[in-house]
């Protein structure tokens, strides 16, 4: 299959989740692969991202349920008053992430990848230059090129970060310090998990969202309901319709918040520190690409759902984009699963990527996690398409393990299409909730009808059940 003409069959830039799947599965199949990496092989995911802030969530979870006496005394257990170290617990992260950084490198080099440290552009078609880290420059070349930059946080103007007193989540997962009181600006997935571990470790945390409500990405009634356990029943006072329009770094922290409408001041808050989670940008603009005439979309790389690159929405001939950098729910798994799908059609079988059944988690205690259509989006596609929209809630409190766990605060909803029994989509929030979320994002991806689904048995008592429950309940609303 290689071809001597060029350097290599695939060269991919970025060593994240998905120039990682995507340089495995070429080399796996027998092409001539090199990867290119300017910062740390295993990209934002497991340097700063999934795995370090996971394992941070796991050990300040622990606190949290050891510190719960409530929770506790309602086994009839009473424990002595938690006491936890915060360098080990940042050990912990740090350790893990050596550990799955060097697993993933053997791996490559193991299925015999070519890993080049440098930081890679585009030449042209099929020419990728790079800068290595010794200082050399060179321009290889390769039948076909895969984009795998990812993605940095996005930090809105007006604010000065630091690394020590104003920072993002690139420093949070270091848990260099505990401030006694922190600002966290942005109520998405990556605010509130840095909220769970912080309230869990002792902190005070202020959070800031400039739209109208907090978790405005989220599902409104699972918002709502998730609201009451993660925010308001946390040492956590939540601000909204407020923009932090400057803040500066140091001891105290200053932070000017305005209304969001008006722009008229509203206060000058001073804190100990401010992690600012706002989002995150394409990590698109050394890569070159008016070389080869790619016009970006604020910064993301446009791509179709082969992961072809796109110029003037038409196919570019070998050239790849995946990952974060096509700005498509913006994920690790969506990453790998891209990689692998842009290989594919690399080695010729057509495969394209179905974003609806990709599922997201937010790692809070509890979790939440969606898949497929929003709520509102479903009701479009209903109108659109001429049926009704079915909804049906399950509730933890009605779920034995949820009881047996003490832990019954949480909601699913699950929307699915009352003239075919299509599920539509999920939203969750509650014990597993991460977990859970995979059985209906499997459903959506087969597309497979309610009517089918409720016959399936679960295990009792497992919180599963909470599926089965809504499964059954849609099911005898089709074709009702
Ligand atoms: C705090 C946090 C928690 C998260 N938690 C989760 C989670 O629980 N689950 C989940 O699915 N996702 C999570 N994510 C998102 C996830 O990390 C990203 O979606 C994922 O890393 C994207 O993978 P990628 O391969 O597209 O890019 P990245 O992981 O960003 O990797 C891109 C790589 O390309 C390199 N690079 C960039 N430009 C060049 C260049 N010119 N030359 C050479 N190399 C270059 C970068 O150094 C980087 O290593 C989290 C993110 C954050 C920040």
């Amino acid at each position: 299959m290689s071809d001597a003409t060029f350097d290599f069959d695939v060269i991919v830039i970025g060593a994240g989740y998905g120039g990682f799947d995507a340089a495995k599965h070429a080399a796996e199949h027998g092409l001539k692969v090199a990867i290119i990496e300017s910062r740390d092989m295993g990209g934002t995911c497991v340097n700063r991202g999934c795995v370090p802030s996971k394992a941070l969530l796991a050990a300040s979870g622990r606190v949290r349920e050891l510190a719960d006496a409530d929770h506790l005394a309602g086994f009839g257990i009473h424990a002595a008053p938690v006491r936890f170290e915060r360098q080990k617990i940042a050990d912990h992260a740090n350790a893990l992430v050596a550990t799955i950084r060097a697993n993933l490198t053997k791996t490559l080099e193991r299925a015999g990848v070519t890993i080049i440290r440098g930081k890679g552009r585009l030449e042209g078609s099929q020419r990728v230059g790079v800068r290595e880290v010794s200082g050399v420059d060179r321009v290889l070349t390769a039948r076909d090129v895969i984009l795998a930059t990812g993605s940095d946080p996005f930090v809105p103007p007006g604010i000065d970060t630091d690394g020590r007193s104003v920072f993002t989540s690139d420093e949070a997962v270091n848990l260099e310090w505990l401030p006694r009181w922190i600002a966290i600006i942005g109520s998405g997935y990556i605010g509130l998990e840095f909220a769970d571990v912080y309230t869990a470790l002792g902190c005070e945390v202020t959070m800031i969202e400039a739209l109208d409500r907090v978790m405005p990405t989220f599902d409104p009634d699972i918002a709502k309901i998730a609201a009451r356990k993660l925010i308001d029943g946390r040492d956590i006072e939540a601000r909204s319709g407020v923009l932090a329009k400057a803040i500066r770094p140091g001891s105290p922290v200053q932070i000017e918040l305005v209304d969001m409408e008006t722009r008229e001041p509203v206060e000058t808050l001073e804190v100990d520190a401010v992690l600012v989670a706002t989002g995150r940008v394409p990590s698109s603009k050394d890569l070159n690409l008016e070389s080869v005439g790619v016009e970006t979309q604020r910064g993301f790389v446009p791509i179709d759902d082969s992961m072809h690159v796109l110029v003037h929405g038409q196919p570019l001939p070998h050239l790849w984009a995946v990952g974060d950098v096509t700005g498509k729910l913006m994920l690790a798994h969506t990453a790998a699963a891209q990689g692998t799908v842009a290989v594919d059609n690399i080695l010729g079988h057509s495969r394209t990527i179905d974003y609806r059944s990709i599922p997201a988690a937010t790692f809070t205690h509890p979790e939440i996690s969606s898949v497929g259509l929003s709520e509102a989006d479903a009701k479009q596609l209903a109108a659109d398409q001429g049926f009704e929209l079915g909804v049906v809630r399950s509730y933890f409190k009605a779920n034995t393990k949820a009881l047996a766990e003490l832990e019954s605060d949480g909601l699913m909803k699950l929307l699915f299409n009352k003239m075919s029994g299509e599920v539509l989509g999920a939203h969750l929030y509650g014990l597993h909730a991460a977990d859970l979320i995979q059985e209906i994002a499997n459903a959506v991806a087969r597309r497979q009808s309610v009517t089918q689904l409720a016959q399936e048995v679960h295990t009792h008592p497992t919180l599963s059940e909470l599926v089965e429950v809504a499964y059954k309940q849609a099911a005898t609303a089709v074709g009702a």
